[in-house]
């Protein structure tokens, strides 16, 4: 049971462990219910939860942590609606969520760590490195409080915020089950996509769990030189190895991975490195979700051409992968990760 300055982090609890620990409180079944609709919707007092008795929300209080988080700071692209919120959590740290308006529905993008440890040379978010995991019910209120706050009905997330899910993987699992609990926010786990950097250590354990959702890898290079450089964490592991993973991930779930390649001029943006691209994710059946770099002030790298895009592109599809450009969505309220986050920080200080 995760805790918060020495009490129950109770917005995290599922509704079988709200029974559990309000029976020891004396207290009747169908209260658990009643708690657990509060708390997915993202009450945050423990007054407006009117249908339960004064003395047990008081002694409520005493032992559970109970918080919502604040909009510091909320900025809506004006080309295409994509609103980017940037939260103040508990003990005043700060982190983003960013809802996106596609065909489909819409999508919230939340963060799964204050900063975050991986390194990778074109990221905001890793720049001051990681501060701490969030908890699995500091995710569900980006959930929440970015549906109350936007008016947008949500129906699908994707955890490609703010940090490394597999980093802080105990409380994402956690997330995952309380997001999709029938009784709670109900949203299915086909509607969610889970990104890393390649934490090969924890593809067993997802694997195990056998959930329905997209694995996105970031790969951003096919060869280990140009990997190693852009992303420690491919460092020790090597882009082999990854494959193989991959690999045993898919043969064990059945779920096809989609690898993440953001498109950086001259680094690694060439015809041979469309072509071992190519070679690699073919036999995953794999698809390659191509992302023009967001440009980062505080990185040195530029955004591939129009040119090197369509010819990489093309290089893809003529080899029998199934490929997609990304849409640059929020590009004008720096929605790429961390951005908001960093910009915030750097003005404060
Ligand atoms: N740590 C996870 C999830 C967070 S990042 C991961 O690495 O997958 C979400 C995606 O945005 C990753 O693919 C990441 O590599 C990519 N990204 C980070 N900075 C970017 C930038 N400046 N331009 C384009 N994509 C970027």
């Amino acid at each position: 049971m995760t805790r918060i300055n020495d009490k129950i982090d109770i917005k995290s609890l599922l509704p079988e462990e709200l029974s559990a620990l309000l029976k020891e409180m004396g207290q009747p079944g169908y209260r658990a219910g009643q708690l657990f609709s509060w708390l997915s919707g993202g009450c945050g007092d423990w007054e407006e939860m009117t249908n339960l008795p004064k003395t047990l929300r008081t002694a409520l209080s005493e032992s559970s942590h109970l918080y919502a988080p604040k909009v510091l700071r909320r900025q809506e692209s004006a080309q295409d609606g994509t609103i980017k919120f940037l939260w103040e959590l508990y003990d005043g740290n700060a982190v983003e969520t960013v809802v996106m308006r596609y065909h489909y529905g819409n999508t919230v993008c939340i963060s799964s760590q204050v900063g975050c440890a991986q390194g990778c040379a074109f990221c905001a978010s890793a720049i001051g490195g990681k501060i701490r995991d969030l908890t699995a019910s500091e995710m569900l209120d980006e959930v929440i409080w970015s549906e109350k706050e936007s008016g947008l009905p949500v129906g699908h997330i994707v955890l490609m915020g703010i940090g490394e899910p597999l980093d802080n993987f105990d409380n994402v699992m956690r997330f995952l089950e309380l997001v999709n609990h029938p009784r709670g926010r109900n949203i299915g786990m086909r509607h969610i996509s889970l990104s890393t950097c390649g934490i090969l250590e924890r593809f067993d354990d997802l694997a195990e769990r056998d959930l329905q959702l997209t694995l996105s890898v970031s790969l951003h290079a096919p060869d280990d030189e140009t990997r190693s450089r852009l992303m420690p964490a491919n460092r020790g592991r090597g882009v082999d190895e990854l494959f193989r993973k991959c690999g045993e991930y898919y043969r064990r779930t059945g779920r096809r991975i989609s690898f993440e390649y953001a498109m950086i001029d001259g680094v690694n943006d060439s015809p041979e490195q469309a072509e071992l691209l190519a070679r690699r994710v073919k036999p995953l059946g794999a698809h390659v979700n191509l992302i023009p770099l967001n440009h980062v002030d505080e990185r040195r790298f530029e955004p591939s051409s129009p040119e090197s895009l369509r010819r990489f592109t093309e290089i893809l599809t003529k080899n029998g992968v199934n490929v997609t450009v990304r849409r640059r969505l929020g590009s004008d309220v720096d929605a790429s990760c961390g951005q908001l986050r960093r910009k915030t920080v750097r003005e404060t200080k």
